[in-house]
């Protein structure tokens, strides 16, 4: 925190970039009233009631909200249509708890289960579920559980923020999110990010004071009860922001990036079927990267052939006749999956994840390679093997889909063998590069910084070493680079670097000419190629 004389400002992690200025409105859960608890019978009507309710009040958000919104909603609802986990509930009703306290107890044992997954995404479905316990109880207590009114243009600040209650405030006339806590990975903040509502978390202890607020996502600051000084400043920051958006986006309705005249390949980044609503996805050049293992982390176990396949095929028909990565499961690491990942690795960054894993589980590699040999046959799909060390592990990969690809075809199911390639993000392979007989090459610069710098990504003490310009890095990227341009060979980088418009120059003086971002920060890169190609500066 920084006390100014006139308004206290406070500073968090930047979750959606954009800037508000209105009425501070608190919101809280709300769920520490007292409940006086009637008979078993009664107790088990009054959760029974709280249910339906709560599933018919998420059904019509659900309704209004589509899309992605929708999707995370039905989470709640297959948990509320969940007979075994209910039963249990009613169980322990039955043996004398009071309707609120089971529900709540069920809740936060679910709540502790996904908070102690190591993923990231499966930790943010705990605020899924929270809002699901907080919605419940609120309804148990009289309460409706419906969503308190919020002016229009306020700043929503809450400890947290689940994404139903989000999806409840009409933010038509704008308006921000500051959390206390919350993470930029979280359901809300993609929420967020997806309707350009400014958000800002982890801002730490705030005051019960302040009628108004500025915050800027940007610079990830909340200021309360602004001086005349701090609102001039405010609107500055956002009058330069607002101009930088417009002609970045201008910039990017343009058919190519190119630099000193050369072709640049902007490609996006997808976890999942639904990134590919985000306004500025149609203008990219292709896919880059599909994280597939995302599928992984669905409800109801490893993903059979079929979802599988209309996940990639859903993507191939969107992409048309563009270019396609998709990249088989990477799980392990900082992934772990049940029921296929490795549990209690000693040091599972060095251990059996990516490809390794892959080859070591064939008879769950041989499904998604199933789905991936369909979706070939709609059109420019390439796939690629993680977390690759030697040659023969490439090798081992393409015999399995080759073989794969046969037996599809003997059935008389329509399949093909993609080009096959690898990411670059295992020192040894970056070194070696010449010995891999693949068809192209993707630089995984997250994992391969993490590995060449010996820090382990996740780790935000080592974030000071993490520099993504360090020159052995850059040195591993540009001998790719090399290879690639010498021997034909395609070459992307698709880690978190590409979209950082600080290392752009760096990137492209390392012979890069394919650049796969995150589909929010391709008009920034474009601009940025743009500015640099036209002997401009960052800017
Ligand atoms: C990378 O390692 O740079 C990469 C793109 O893959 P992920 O971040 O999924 O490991
Ligand atoms: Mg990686």
């Amino acid at each position: 925190m920084q006390g100014g004389a006139a308004g206290l400002a406070y500073r968090g992690r930047t979750a959606s970039i954009g800037f508000a200025y209105g009425p501070l409105v608190r919101v809280d859960a709300g769920t520490n009233g007292e409940r006086i608890a009637g008979s078993l019978v009664e107790e088990a009507l009054d959760l029974r009631k709280a249910i339906d309710a709560a599933s018919g009040q998420i059904a019509e958000l659900a309704a209004i909200a589509g899309g992605e919104a929708a999707q995370i909603l039905e989470f709640q609802v297959a948990l509320l249509e969940d007979e075994d986990f209910i039963e249990a509930i009613f169980t322990a009703i039955s043996e004398g708890d009071a309707a609120d306290v089971a529900w709540r107890s069920a809740l936060d044992e679910q709540i502790a289960d996904y908070n102690s997954a190591e993923d990231e995404y499966l930790k943010a479905r705990c605020s899924d579920l929270a809002d699901l316990r907080d919605r419940i109880i609120s309804i148990l207590r009289g309460g409706g559980g419906e969503a308190p009114k919020i002016p229009s243009g306020a700043v929503v600040c809450a400890d947290d923020l689940p994404p139903s209650r989000f999806l409840e405030i009409d933010w038509s006339a704008g308006g921000g999110l500051a959390l206390l806590r919350g993470s930029p990975t979280s359901h809300v903040a993609m929420l967020a990010r997806a309707r350009g509502i400014p958000m800002v978390v982890q801002l730490g202890a705030i005051p019960e004071i302040g009628a108004t607020a500025l915050l800027d996502g940007e610079g990830a600051t909340l200021e309360l009860d602004p001086s005349a000084e701090q609102l001039r400043l405010f609107e500055k920051r956002r009058e330069i922001h607002r101009k930088s958006r417009a002609s970045a986006r201008a910039i990017l309705r343009r058919p190519t990036a190119s630099w000193r005249g050369e072709r640049i390949k902007l490609l996006i980044n997808i976890q999942r079927v639904e990134d590919l609503d985000h306004a500025d996805a149609q203008y990219a050049d292709g896919i880059g990267l599909m994280r597939t293992e995302f599928l992984l982390a669905e409800r109801g176990g490893l993903p059979d052939e079929e979802t599988q396949y209309r996940a990639y095929d859903a993507v191939m028909r969107w992409a048309d006749r563009r270019q396609v990565t998709i990249r088989t499961f990477d799980a392990g690491g900082d992934k772990p999956v049940p029921g296929f990942t490795i549990d209690g690795e000693a040091n599972p960054f060095l251990g059996v994840r990516g490809l390794r894993l892959c080859l070591a589980r064939p008879e769950i590699f041989s499904v998604q390679l199933r789905a991936l040999a369909r979706a070939a046959v709609q059109g420019n799909l390439r796939v690629m093997f993680p977390m690759v060390t030697a040659p023969h592990e490439f090798e081992s990969g393409r015999k399995l889909f080759a073989e794969v690809v046969q037996r599809l075809q003997a059935e008389g199911i329509a399949a093909m063998l993609p080009e096959l390639g690898i990411m670059v993000e295992v020192p040894a392979a970056a070194l070696a590069i010449a010995t891999f007989k693949a068809s192209f090459f993707s630089i995984g610069s997250n994992d391969l910084a993490q590995y060449v710098l010996a820090c382990d990504r996740s780790n935000g003490a080592l974030a000071p070493l993490m520099d993504p310009l360090n020159p052995a890095l850059l040195e591993l990227i540009a001998r790719t680079a090399e290879h690639g341009r010498r021997a034909g060979t395609s070459v992307s980088l698709c880690g978190d670097m590409a979209g950082d418009p600080r290392c752009l120059p760096a990137l492209l003086n390392c012979g890069l000419r394919e650049l796969s971002v995150n589909a929010s920060a391709l008009a920034q890169i474009k601009q940025t190629i743009d500015r640099l190609s036209s002997g401009g500066g960052l800017g």
